[in-house]
């Protein structure tokens, strides 16, 4: 069954942002008659306690999800399996350089460009630019010694291109119209071992069939190489090459304008609720997590109550371009709080 999905990583409980586009991941599943999957992605950056709390808060503002939330702890054999056959055809190589290393070649002047006529494009800046690509076996063997390989993707090879190249990929967001990116060769396991997050995240959605992806508008950028990924590891694990629809939603911001966090104040169900009766921007009865549903469904001009209410107005085209900004009582506190004041965690 086609389905959409939301994929919380569980690094602390999820605030008004994250709950906004769970929200409308929701929304833009049900309303395409999609299934609606939550996928746990624990590789790193885990906190205690924090996966039953996000499943907790997500339920208690009404979401519901079809069949047992996966984690991408226990997949790891998948993540193994793709990169093997990657590998096997020749499509990854060891990379051995430090952020350092990557940070100076891409500082100094590139090379030629592509042969003319060629269908890639020069590396964009800021791309790796190939350094381990070429290495000899006798030069992997020593690197080996000094520092463990990271391993990477070979873009240009995977695409039939020259070196030097990178192939171009187009991916068609609802919001955001057609994306174009060039696809350097990013990281598919860290040398730490563990998989990146652009592995797990499209062998993930390959394989449960995901073919809508809802989510902050800070992944835009992401979503090119994940697609021409997706297109790529599709035929090698046997699955339908994925025609995925993206939305890109807009982030929410605390009043000074950054990304919201945790730190921003009052923004998580918990703080909300504890906010005492009386307090600036705290509604008679509290901040109840039904509320909070409807405080998130106002940002989205949609009517208050049960999620299956709003579902029967929304409409893709009525979701709002620009990133909303929660009424200031809820933020105010930690935004006023001196920036030398810090809370144990
Ligand atoms: N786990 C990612 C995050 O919490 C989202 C990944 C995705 O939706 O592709 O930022």
């Amino acid at each position: 069954m086609p389905a959409g999905r939301y994929a919380p990583s569980p690094s602390g409980p999820l605030h008004l942002g994250n709950l906004r586009t769970a929200v409308l991941a929701w929304l833009f599943a049900r309303h395409t008659g999609r299934g609606f999957l939550l996928r746990i992605e624990d590789l790193d950056r885990v906190r205690s306690g924090a996966e039953e709390l996000q499943l907790a808060d997500l339920r208690a503002i009404g979401l519901d999800w079809d069949g047992t939330p996966v984690r991408q702890s226990e997949r790891l054999d998948r993540y193994e399996r793709a990169v093997a056959a990657l590998a096997a055809d020749g499509l990854a190589y060891e990379c051995f350089c430090s952020r350092k290393d990557i940070a100076e070649a891409t500082s100094a002047p590139h090379p030629a460009g592509p042969p003319s006529g060629a269908p890639g494009v020069l590396l964009p800046p800021g791309a790796y630019p190939g350094t381990c690509r070429r290495l000899s076996e006798a030069e992997r063997a020593r690197r080996r010694r000094e520092r463990p390989a990271a391993l990477r993707i070979d873009a240009a090879a995977a695409a039939g291109l020259p070196d030097g190249t990178a192939p171009l990929h187009a991916i068609t967001d609802v919001l955001h119209g057609e994306v174009t990116a060039a696809v350097d060769d990013f990281v598919l396991r860290r040398n730490d071992g563990a998989f990146a997050y652009n592995l797990a995240v499209v062998v993930d959605d390959v394989a449960q069939g995901v073919d809508q992806v809802v989510r902050g508008d800070d992944l835009l950028s992401s979503a090119p190489r994940q697609d021409w990924l997706a297109r790529l590891l599709a035929p090698r694990t046997g699955a339908a090459v994925p025609g995925t629809e993206y939305v890109h939603v807009p982030l929410v911001l605390s009043p000074a304008g950054r990304r919201l966090a945790k730190r921003d104040g009052a923004v998580t169900l918990s703080d909300l609720a504890a906010l005492p009766a009386g307090a600036p921007g705290v509604p008679d009865g509290g901040w109840t997590p039904a509320r909070v549903r409807d405080l998130l469904l106002d940002s989205l001009g949609l009517p208050p109550g049960d999620l299956r209410h709003a579902l029967a107005h929304f409409a893709p085209d009525t979701v709002p371009r620009t990133p909303w900004t929660p009424p200031h009582a809820l933020t105010h506190p930690a935004e006023q709080a001196p920036e030398r004041i810090r809370f144990p965690r």
